[in-house]
C-alpha cells in the first residue's frame, strides 16, 4: 500500500516537473514570437480611414451599415490578412499586387484576406457623397469609353448590374480595363481581376460590392434596389483617375 502511495507520489511529481518545464518553454517561445512580432508590425497592412463621413452617402448608403462595413468587416480582413501572413509560410511579397501575382502560391486565407483588404480599400474611393441626390453619370475620358464599348451609359449600367445581381453568393461586380479595352465581369468571395487565379484578368476601375454585408440592413434581400441606389454616389472622378493611369 505504501510502494503505491510512493508510486503515485513520485508522479505527481514529475508531471508537476514536467508541467513547470513547459511553461518555461511556453514563455521562452512567446518572448521569441513577441520579438520577431515586434519585427513583422511595421510592415502589417492598416485599415485605411473612410474619405469621408460614414453618413455621406445617405440616404443611399445607410450610416450604420457603413460603420460596420469599414470599422468590423473591413477591420477584420486586414486583422486576418496579417495573422495570415505570419502563421504560414509563405514568398515574400511586398505589396497587396505582388500576392495577387503569385496568388497560388499563398493559402485560402490570404486570398480571401487580402482581397477583402483591396477590393475594400478601392471600393471606399469609388463613392463620394449626393445629398441632393444630383444625376451622377458619367463624365471625361471615362464616359466616352463607356459609350463607345457599350453603346450608351443605360446599357453599360444595365450590363454591369446584370454581373452583380447574377453573382451567386457573395462577391464583386467590376468594370475592368484590359488590353485598352473596358470589360465588365464578376468574381465570387473576395477575389479581383488582379488575382492570378481569376477567369476575366485586368486593371480595376470600377467595383460594386454584392456582399449581403454591403446593403442588408437598408435593402434587406433587394440586392437590385441596392445596385440602383449606389449609382448615384459612385465616384466618377475616381473613375476617370484610374482610368488614365490603366490604359
Ligand atoms: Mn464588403
Amino acid at each position: 500500500m505504501s510502494e503505491r502511495r510512493d508510486f503515485l507520489k513520485k508522479s505527481a511529481l514529475l508531471s508537476l516537473g514536467t508541467l513547470a518545464t513547459s511553461i518555461v518553454s511556453a514563455k521562452k517561445i512567446d518572448a521569441i514570437e513577441n520579438i520577431a512580432n515586434e519585427h513583422f508590425l511595421l510592415e502589417e497592412y492598416t485599415l485605411p480611414a473612410l474619405p469621408y463621413a460614414y453618413d455621406a452617402l445617405e440616404p443611399f448608403i445607410d450610416k450604420q451599415t457603413m460603420e460596420l462595413h469599414h470599422d468590423k468587416h473591413h477591420q477584420a480582413y486586414v486583422t486576418n490578412l496579417n495573422k495570415a501572413l505570419q502563421t504560414a509560410k509563405h514568398p515574400a511579397a511586398n505589396s497587396l499586387e505582388e500576392i495577387f501575382k503569385n496568388m497560388t502560391a499563398f493559402d485560402t486565407a490570404v486570398r480571401n484576406n487580402s482581397g477583402g483588404h483591396y477590393n475594400h480599400s478601392l471600393f471606399w474611393t469609388l463613392m463620394r457623397e449626393n445629398k441632393d441626390a444630383k444625376l451622377n453619370n458619367p463624365d471625361g475620358k471615362v464616359a466616352d469609353a463607356i459609350n463607345a464599348s457599350f453603346g450608351s451609359v443605360d446599357e453599360f449600367k444595365k450590363q454591369f448590374n446584370d454581373a452583380g445581381a447574377k453573382r451567386f453568393g457573395s462577391g464583386w461586380a467590376w468594370l475592368i480595363v484590359e488590353n485598352k479595352k473596358l470589360k465588365i465581369t464578376s468574381t465570387p468571395n473576395q477575389d479581383n481581376p488582379l488575382m492570378s487565379i481569376s477567369e476575366v484578368k485586368g486593371t480595376p476601375i470600377l467595383a460594386l460590392d454584392v456582399w449581403e454585408h454591403a446593403y442588408y440592413l437598408k435593402y434587406q434581400n433587394k440586392r437590385a434596389d441596392y445596385m440602383n441606389a449606389w449609382w448615384n454616389v459612385v465616384n466618377w472622378n475616381k473613375v476617370n483617375e484610374l482610368f488614365a493611369k490603366a490604359e
